[in-house]
């Protein structure tokens, strides 16, 4: 399996992944072995990871978006999205957690290159790359669902309730976001609203650059979640929450400026998923070749060999699958879109049958806080859901495959 890893690499990006293998293996298995019981901790200013992210700061990945003049960690952007799913992989094999935090600043930082105004980017590039602690959150979801938003169906009754309106020299926003990413801990949010309301999804959504001190922002709570608890969801309220002008990204169209940000970001889904996968995959196969049932050690017995082989190739498809879709995004190819649809989908839906195994060749073992290998089960379970539900996964590559006859389901009731 180390091969098929290695086979797509540059010298550059394989030099990336020794020095990530060694910070993984050196720091945040052993990291996250030690304080497993701090996964359960209500607090979420206890479940650390400020030494991991200063570890990650070290190294150079939690730069890897911010662009270079900036201080950002230079990637070669003819293989961008390869690069990205690597190093997604390889943190997300150490804890998927921290996977999030980090993958959020680099999604968010090539959005905001995008579309942010050169004076906001001047001013918070660099305060982004000087603290360690520094994460980013991308606020869509509300407590009335999100299917809606990634479907997305333009018509009034989809549109989001949280709201901006310009008010003299500032926008002002009010409403609730919810299971955002980072939310509990950001230091810079970018916020979706509607302001055009009636106009529909694509044509009046706009997004908003919000400083975490802003008046009127208050981080409502931590949405406590089955795995990737190391990383802090979070439920966001806006109240009269008024942001400089040149504060908005874009202005009705956010949604269709975004894809800078989406597509790169499913491929980082999949990998962090398939980060998970290999970390189940590597336990186990190191436990059936020690540990000892019926006088033999497990991997003897035809029927754990035929589950191992099957983690293995569900490992490899996704594999596949995901260095197809990576290549598709960095070459701007027309097919992109329903690829990286595809590889979250089928990434989230094998990477968590890999898991099962795992849990199930470790028996009650596999069940016990304590030994660890529960917990790929637990944050592969939340990959189902993120960045759009299974069903909404599939409904978006139909969508992108038969545009005219698909999707149109939404609006009122008749
Ligand atoms: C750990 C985690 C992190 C997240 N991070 C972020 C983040 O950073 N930013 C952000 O904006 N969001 C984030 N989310 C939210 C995530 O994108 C949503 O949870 C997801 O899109 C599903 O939306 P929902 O929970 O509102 O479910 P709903 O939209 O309420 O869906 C409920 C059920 O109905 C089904 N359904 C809905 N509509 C249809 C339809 N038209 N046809 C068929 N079935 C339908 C869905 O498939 C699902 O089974 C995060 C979620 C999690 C779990």
């Amino acid at each position: 399996m180390v091969e098929m890893i290695e086979r797509g690499l540059t010298e550059e990006q394989r030099m990336m992944r020794d020095a990530i293998r060694a910070f993984v293996d050196g720091e945040v298995t052993p990291f996250i072995r030690k304080n497993w019981e701090r996964e359960w901790d209500m607090k979420p200013e206890s479940r650390p990871t400020r030494e991991l992210l200063e570890g990650a700061h070290r190294i150079g990945v939690r730069t890897l978006g911010i662009p270079e003049e900036f201080g950002g960690t230079p990637v070669d952007p003819k293989t961008e999205v390869q690069t990205f799913a690597m190093v997604a992989e390889e943190i997300s094999r150490g804890d998927s957690g921290l996977g999030d935090k980090l993958t959020q600043i680099w999604k968010i930082s090539k959005l905001l290159q995008n579309i942010a105004p050169r004076h906001l980017q001047e001013l918070w590039f660099p305060r982004i790359v000087e603290d360690p602690t520094f994460l980013l959150a991308h606020c869509l979801t509300e407590p009335r669902g999100a299917s809606d938003r990634w479907l997305p169906y333009d018509v009034p009754e989809a549109m989001m309730h949280t709201k901006a309106a310009l008010k003299g020299d500032k926008w002002v926003i009010n409403g609730r976001k919810q299971f955002i990413t980072n939310g509990y801990d950001a230091k810079l949010y970018v916020v979706y609203a509607t302001t055009k309301p009636g106009a529909g999804m694509t044509k009046g959504t706009s997004s908003f650059l919000v400083p975490r001190d802003t008046p009127g922002l208050s981080v409502a709570r931590c949405n406590e979640t089955l795995g990737g608890r190391f990383m802090n969801t979070g439920e966001i309220v806006f109240e009269d929450c008024a942001v400089p002008k040149d504060h908005c990204l874009v202005e009705n169209t956010a949604l269709t400026k975004a894809g800078v940000y989406f597509r790169p970001g499913k491929i980082i889904q999949a990998s962090k998923n398939l980060g998970i996968a290999v970390a189940a995959f590597e336990k186990t196969a190191d436990y059936v070749q020690n540990y000892v049932q019926g006088g033999r050690t497990l991997i003897k017995h035809q029927a754990v060999a035929i589950r191992l082989a099957e983690m293995a190739t569900k490992i490899c498809a996704v594999r596949s699958l995901l260095n197809e879709a990576s290549r598709a995004v960095d070459e701007g190819a027309p097919d992109a879109e329903q690829l990286v649809n595809m590889a979250k989908l089928f990434a989230s839906e094998e990477v968590f049958k890999v898991c099962q195994h795992a849990v199930e060749l470790h028996g009650g073992n596999g069940i016990m806080l304590d030994f660890g290998i529960e917990k790929h089960l637990r944050d592969a379970a939340v990959f189902l859901h993120m960045d759009a539900t299974v069903d909404i996964s599939k409904f978006k590559i139909v969508k992108c495959m038969f545009p005219d006859t698909a999707g149109v389901y939404a609006g009122p009731e008749n």
